[in-house]
C-alpha cells in the first residue's frame, strides 16, 4: 500500500485549515484515526453496546468477545506470553502510575533507589518522585550524552545493588532517540532491579517484542497508534503482577466480597476495577489490525526517511537548530533563533501546518537542552515528502515574517 492509499483511509486529513491543505505533523501528541477504527467503534455502539463479563444475554457476550478479543490482539502485537499480562488502562500515564503505586510502594524503602533519565516525559518522572517521597527511596538519573543519547557505561555506573526500579522511555518524544532498553534491562536485572519501559512513542512506530526486550513492565497509549483516546496498556510479567496489589477497588475486579473482607479476581482483571473501557479496547484492537496490515517495519522505515529528509531540508535555513541524535524515529524538534516556538507554531498554523510547541511534558529535558521550549514536527505513516516541503516552506515564510530575530 503506498502512502497516498494510506492517506485516503484517514478522513480528517482531507481538509483545509486556514484556507490551506492540512499538513498534520503532531502525531507524537496524538495520531489521526483511520476510517476502519472509527467505524469499528461506531459499530459497537450501534449494534452490541453492552457491559462485559456480567450478562448472560447475547449483546453482553458480543461485547465481552470484542473486549477480550482486543486483549489477545494486544498480546500478539507486543509478543507477550499471555493475555494475563495485558492490563487495559486509561493510557501510558495511568499504566506507569499503576506500577509506581502498587509495585513501587510495596517494594521500596529508605535504602532503595529508583533510576530514570532526564529525558523522560513527566509521566515517567512524577510517579517516581511521589513514590520516592512516600517510601523514602532515592531517585537517581542516568546522565545523558551531548547528543541526548544514553551511554551504557553511565547506566552501569548509576544502577547499583540498591536500585530496585529502572524506568526509561523507549523512544524520546522530544529527541526522537531510540534508547537501548534491552541492554539497560540487562543491567537492571544484574543488579536485582525491575525494568519499566515507557513505550508511548515506540509501540506506534516499530515492532516491539516485550519478551525479547525482557522488560518487566511496558506501558503505552492507544491514541498515539491510530486507536481511540482513553485507553492504553500496561504489560507486566505475570510473576510480578501476581504478587502486586490492585490500586483501584470496586466492581469487576473482585471474586468474593464480604462485609469486612474481599478477594480479587485472577489476572488481568484484578487490575481493572469498574466497567472497563470497552469501546476503547475494541477500537484499539482494530487499530492493531490496521497497523499490522501496513507492517510495523514499513512504518518505521517510512518515518525514518521523512525525519532524515526534514533534517536535511531544515539545514537549508539559517538559524534553525535541530535537537537530538542523527539516528532517530520520526520526531524532529527544533528552534528558530530567538523566535519563541509558540510564534513559530502560530505562523505555521496559518499555513495549515500543525506542529507542537512548548516543553512537550519534558521540563527537565528542556532545562538540559538549556531552552524554555521548542517546536516539534512529528511524522507518521500518513505523512509525505510533500508534507515536509510544505512545512519547510512555511518555516521560510516564518523567517521572512520575523526578519531580524531569525537567522
Ligand atoms: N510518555 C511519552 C514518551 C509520551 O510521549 C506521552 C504522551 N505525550 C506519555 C508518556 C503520556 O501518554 P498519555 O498522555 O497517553 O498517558
Amino acid at each position: 500500500m503506498n502512502v497516498q492509499e494510506v492517506r485516503k483511509m484517514f478522513p480528517i486529513l482531507d481538509q483545509q485549515v486556514n484556507g490551506k491543505p492540512l499538513v498534520y505533523l503532531d502525531s507524537a501528541a496524538t495520531s489521526q484515526k483511520p476510517k476502519q477504527v472509527i467505524d469499528k467503534i461506531d459499530d459497537y455502539y450501534r449494534r452490541y453496546n453492552s457491559n462485559v463479563h456480567r450478562g448472560v444475554h447475547t449483546l453482553g457476550t458480543y461485547a465481552t468477545d470484542g473486549y477480550e478479543g482486543a486483549r489477545e490482539k494486544v498480546r500478539a502485537f507486543i509478543k507477550a506470553k499471555s493475555t494475563e499480562e495485558i492490563i487495559f488502562t486509561r493510557g501510558t500515564t495511568t499504566a506507569i502510575n499503576l506500577v509506581a503505586s502498587s509495585y513501587g510502594r510495596d517494594n521500596l524503602g529508605p535504602e532503595d533507589e529508583i533510576v530514570i533519565t532526564p529525558m523522560e516525559h513527566h509521566s515517567n518522572i512524577i510517579p517516581w518522585q511521589q513514590v520516592a517521597r512516600t517510601t523514602g527511596a532515592t531517585l537517581k538519573y542516568i546522565p545523558l550524552q551531548k547528543d541526548g543519547t544514553i551511554d551504557l557505561k553511565d547506566v552501569e555506573e548509576t544502577v547499583t545493588d540498591k536500585t530496585k526500579i529502572v524506568s526509561v522511555m523507549h523512544v524520546s518524544n522530544v529527541l526522537g532517540s531510540i534508547n537501548p532498553v534491552k541492554e539497560i534491562a540487562k543491567v537492571a536485572h544484574k543488579n536485582g532491579a525491575v525494568m519499566v519501559v515507557d513505550g508511548a512513542q515506540s509501540v506506534p512506530h516499530m515492532s516491539v517484542d516485550v519478551q525479547d526486550l525482557d522488560c518487566d513492565f511496558y506501558a503505552f497509549s492507544s491514541h498515539k497508534m491510530c486507536g481511540p483516546t482513553g485507553v492504553g496498556v500496561l504489560y507486566g510479567k505475570k510473576e510480578h503482577l501476581e504478587k502486586m496489589e490492585p490500586v483501584e477497588f470496586g466492581g469487576e475486579m473482585i471474586d468474593f466480597v464480604g462485609l469486612y473482607e474481599s478477594t480479587w479476581k485472577e489476572l488481568p482483571w484484578k487490575f481493572e476495577g469498574g466497567t472497563p473501557i470497552i469501546a476503547g479496547a475494541i477500537g484499539l484492537g482494530e487499530a492493531i489490525d490496521f497497523l499490522n496490515e501496513i507492517g510495523m517495519d514499513n512504518i518505521l522505515e517510512h518515518e525514518h526517511k521523512l525525519a532524515q529528509y526534514a533534517i536535511s531540508r531544515l539545514a537549508e535555513i539559517d538559524g534553525v537548530e535541530v535537537y537530538g541524535p542523527k539516528e532517530r524515529a520520526g520526531v524532529v524538534t527544533f528552534n528558530c533563533d530567538d523566535v519563541h516556538p509558540h510564534d513559530v507554531a502560530t505562523v505555521l498554523d496559518a499555513e495549515g501546518v500543525a506542529v507542537r510547541a512548548g516543553h512537550h511534558c519534558a521540563q527537565p529535558l528542556m532545562k538540559w537542552l538549556d531552552v524554555t521550549a521548542t517546536a516539534r514536527a512529528s511524522f507518521y505513516l500518513y505523512n509525505t515528502e510533500e508534507d515536509v516541503d510544505a512545512f519547510v516552506n512555511a518555516l521560510i515564510k516564518t523567517k521572512e515574517y520575523f526578519g531580524d530575530v531569525f537567522g
